[in-house]
């Protein structure tokens, strides 16, 4: 068996019910958010969204019923697709004059993100105002910061910027990163986009499992994997699915826990501390460090000797970033 997402899919689906509103837009980009971008986009159709958000043109689906709004903004070396259903996204004065007449639009405003986006003071420029004749106008799109400043920032942000705006055009705003509650603080016609607090906001719903491929067993100091590295201790070396191309990576997602676990095996002195790097898999509660760095599909990890290996065919834990990880299967339980 391979690298397996679990879905517990009654309560992942109940956290789906419980999240989403007509005001929320979904988003299905990237990887999917580890489950598939078709799969969320099924599902937000099961859920009654009327409009989704994609990451890029190259993610729009070709036969949606819904909107789809594409959140990177349009250039003029991106073909329109021909489908009615999209919605554009453009954040340059320049492109709002080369992007076909007729299309549909919302207009990015630069946020302090200051990732894409028209600025503030550029709001009532000329090119903007004869463009909105052209277009056809769908909204504003506001994208906020997820850091230390927190939501309170991010309203403010949103409503003072929101009335710059619609005193040009009225129309709804598009958000993301704000709270779902607070909506209402920003304006009366606000639509939020989201992804990871719809699709992993229920991390209980989730396990991801690996199996056990191989085990031998290793005598301290014996050579093991690519790059012939002795083994710290008497142990087991284990072969597990996942590797680089499920995007496994050397360094646990948990950065803190490496640090320590690292102080004290080197403390102990149970373990060549330079060139370890701790993996994400877990065996008995616990992270195990790599034999060697990740092989393409599968890992090697080291395994003291104190405890006791699993068998060929078992699956075991592992703690990986969704966003960053293609799993070979999704299981919906
Ligand atoms: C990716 C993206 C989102 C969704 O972000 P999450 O943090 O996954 O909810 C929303 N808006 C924009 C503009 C994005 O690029």
């Amino acid at each position: 068996m391979p690298l397996v997402l679990h879905v517990d899919s009654d309560r992942w689906r109940e956290h789906l019910r419980s999240t989403w509103n007509p005001d929320i837009v979904p988003v299905a980009k990237g990887n999917g958010y580890g489950f598939g971008n078709h799969r969320l986009l099924a599902e937000s159709r099961a859920m009654g969204a009327r409009t989704v958000a994609v990451g890029t043109y190259f993610e729009v689906p070709p036969d949606s019923r819904e909107d789809v709004v594409v959140l990177s903004p349009w250039r003029p070396f991106h073909e329109i697709p021909q489908s009615k259903n999209v919605i554009h996204t453009v954040s340059r004065l320049a492109d709002l004059v080369s992007i076909p007449a007729g299309s549909r639009v919302l207009i990015e405003v630069q946020t302090s993100m200051r990732r894409h986006g028209i600025g503030a003071r550029e709001l009532r420029h000329t090119m903007l105002l004869n463009a909105l004749d052209r277009i056809r106008f769908e909204g504003w799109s506001l994208h906020f910061p997820m850091g230390p400043r927190g939501t309170s920032g991010n309203l403010r942000e949103a409503a003072e910027l929101g009335k710059a705006a619609q005193d040009v055009r009225r129309g709804p705003l598009w958000v993301s990163h704000v709270p779902a509650q607070k909506l209402t603080d920003i304006g009366d016609d606000v639509r939020l986009r989201m992804g990871t607090g719809l699709w992993l906001g229920d991390r209980g719903a989730l396990t991801v499992r690996a199996t056990v491929l191989d085990v031998h067993s290793v005598r301290r100091g014996e050579r093991v994997g690519y790059r012939q590295r002795r083994v710290s201790g008497d142990g087991h070396i284990l072969v597990v699915s996942g590797g680089t191309a499920h995007g496994v990576g050397l360094e646990a997602p948990t950065a803190a826990a490496s640090v320590r676990q690292r102080a004290i095996a080197m403390a102990k002195g149970s373990l060549d501390a330079a060139g370890m790097a701790l993996s994400p898999f877990t065996i008995e509660g616990k992270q195990r460090w790599f034999a060697e760095p990740p092989h393409m599909q599968a890992s090697m990890l080291f395994l003291p000797s104190a405890v006791p290996p699993p068998a060929v065919g078992d699956e075991v834990g592992v703690d990986v970033r969704f966003t960053t990880t293609t799993f070979d299967r999704v299981s919906m339980n």
